[in-house]
């Protein structure tokens, strides 16, 4: 992909409406903020400004300049003054690539020699929300003005809620403080609990009262969980019941059965759990096992500013290293609105959001690679492969682009056919695209040429499969000493079924 295009990519998921649910106000500060902070506290010779320049400076940190520049972040968001100016550009910085729903949480301070109190910390990130709006951006950050926000029309428009983190290092009755201020604060926007920190220290037990009264008055709670492996915490976090978790890292198999049979949504970092070295690379994160699955999953971006990202980057990320359409991640996008914890007003406000997004990505789109269709794909399978994981073929029913549905049934008839032998015949010259629906691959490039799929191509995808079909006859016949057992494949992709798909989304 060249730049130009790349550039196109990236206008797409930013344009399209984004919900975040797991971004630390502190960790999501500007770097130009960050750095001319650091440079008056260094003036003020406070911090040495030249040992950090060049860490602020850079986006790919290694995982020990993030722990630096936590600690910078650290050393610079203890006055009203810094905390309303941060929070107002996080908020800012997040409507500007379309996120309409953000969860902002934050550990509320105490500093007693400034006169910082858990309170005021929280009266300056209010402060800060307060100042957002302008002439081309409406804030909503309490549930009483929604219904006054809900009929402007003409500003860019983001909805705002906040999540008070109770820090590892705190005791059960600072936690506890945290609690009842959150309660306090229920008027400004304050919906939930968060409880994050350095995951080596401290012990559930401490938290659980704090976290257990919250839930109990009514405040949604979510768990930083499984980042590092501590099976016993995990197995009682989830037990706890959290409204969402973030990260589940360093996961058991129990502690997956029973994420999975609890459903309880988990916020993915992908970003940040490569940049700390939680997980070795994208492809073997576990929002591909979760997806797959249809486990409730949201993807966020942990500490946008520290880790050089942002949720329009995620999506980007997540389409390209697991080949999801972008259909399907605007889906995802707009499933999100489902774990929320703002209530059913806001819900239905943000889902007004994605039905108007949708209408007018259709057009932007069109059927050129994009037209959410049902593939509808019948098949009897090698019943003694058991080594072929059944689970890769595209279900019926499965929605998704052409290319990308096509796409994974070659990749699974790719994988069935290595599993059966197939390969010899490509070793003895045979057509690498005599083996799988790799036939139908080429059949599609060679007539599509780089156009992609457009209306010109539908019609031609059930001549594709009848040459398919008559490809697996002659395969059966080869393998029939082989194999027992049948392989028919309809794949039933019809105009009809396609122009009524169409249709309805008109
Ligand atoms: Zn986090």
């Amino acid at each position: 992909m060249n730049t130009e295009d790349e550039l196109k990519e990236m206008e797409w998921w930013v344009s399209i409406p984004k919900v975040e649910l797991h971004a630390h106000l502190n960790g999501s500060i500007r770097n130009s903020t960050l750095l001319e902070i650091a440079r008056e506290l260094g003036e003020k010779g406070t911090i040495v400004f030249s040992d950090i320049e060049h860490v602020i400076r850079k986006n790919d940190r290694k995982l020990h300049e993030v722990f630096k520049l936590f600690d910078l972040i650290h050393v610079v968001t203890t006055d009203h003054k810094t905390i309303t100016r941060i929070t107002k550009e996080v908020v800012e910085d997040f409507a500007a690539e379309n996120v309409v729903y953000l969860e902002l949480r934050t550990t509320p301070k105490r500093n007693d020699a400034i006169g910082l109190s858990k309170r005021s910390y929280m009266e300056a990130v209010v402060d800060g929300l307060r100042s957002v709006s302008s002439n081309n951006l409406e804030i909503n950050f309490s549930g009483a003005d929604l219904e006054t926000f809900s009929k402007s029309q003409t500003k860019m428009r983001i909805i705002v809620r906040l999540l008070l983190s109770i820090d590892r290092r705190e005791s059960t009755a600072s936690a506890m403080e945290t609690v009842n201020l959150a309660l306090e604060m229920k008027d400004m926007g304050v919906i939930g609990i968060d409880l994050s920190g350095n995951p080596t220290v401290g012990d559930w037990k401490n938290f659980f009262p704090a976290l257990k009264f919250a839930k109990d008055q009514g405040l949604s709670v979510t768990l930083h969980c499984g980042e590092v492996p501590n099976s016993v915490e995990v197995q009682a976090m989830l037990d706890f019941l959290p409204g969402r978790i973030g990260h589940a890292c360093c996961f058991q198999d129990e502690d997956w059965n029973k994420l999975k049979s609890y459903k309880i949504p988990v916020e993915i970092c992908l970003t940040s759990n490569i940049r700390t070295e939680t997980i070795s690379s994208v492809d073997v994160h576990h929002f591909g096992n979760l997806y797959k699955e249809n486990h409730p999953i949201v993807l966020c971006t942990d500490d946008s500013g520290v880790f050089s990202t942002n949720l329009s980057t995620e999506y980007a990320l997540v389409s390209s290293a697991f080949g999801i359409g972008k259909m399907e991640l605007f889906q995802l996008a707009r499933k999100a609105v489902d774990f929320i914890f703002a209530g059913n007003e806001v819900k239905m406000e943000l889902k007004k959001v994605y039905d108007a997004a949708a209408r007018t990505l259709k057009h932007h789109t069109s059927t050129k690679s994009i037209c959410c269709i049902k593939l509808l794909v019948a098949t009897t399978m090698f019943p003694e492969k058991k080594t072929v994981d059944a689970a890769t073929l595209v279900a019926v029913g499965t929605r998704g682009t052409v290319g990308n549905l096509l796409m994974k049934e070659i990749e699974y008839y790719k994988r069935l056919e290595s599993d059966i032998g197939c390969d010899s015949d490509e070793k003895r010259g045979g057509s690498r695209f005599w083996c799988g629906l790799g036939l139908f691959k080429l059949k599609w490039q060679k007539k599509m040429g780089n156009s992609g799929i457009n209306d010109k191509f539908l019609p031609k995808i059930c001549m594709i499969v009848d040459a398919a079909e008559c490809h697996h006859n002659r395969h059966q016949h080869r393998h029939e000493n082989k194999i027992p057992g049948l392989i028919t494949i309809f794949l039933k992709l019809t105009l009809s079924n396609i122009r009524s798909s169409e249709e309805s989304k008109e």
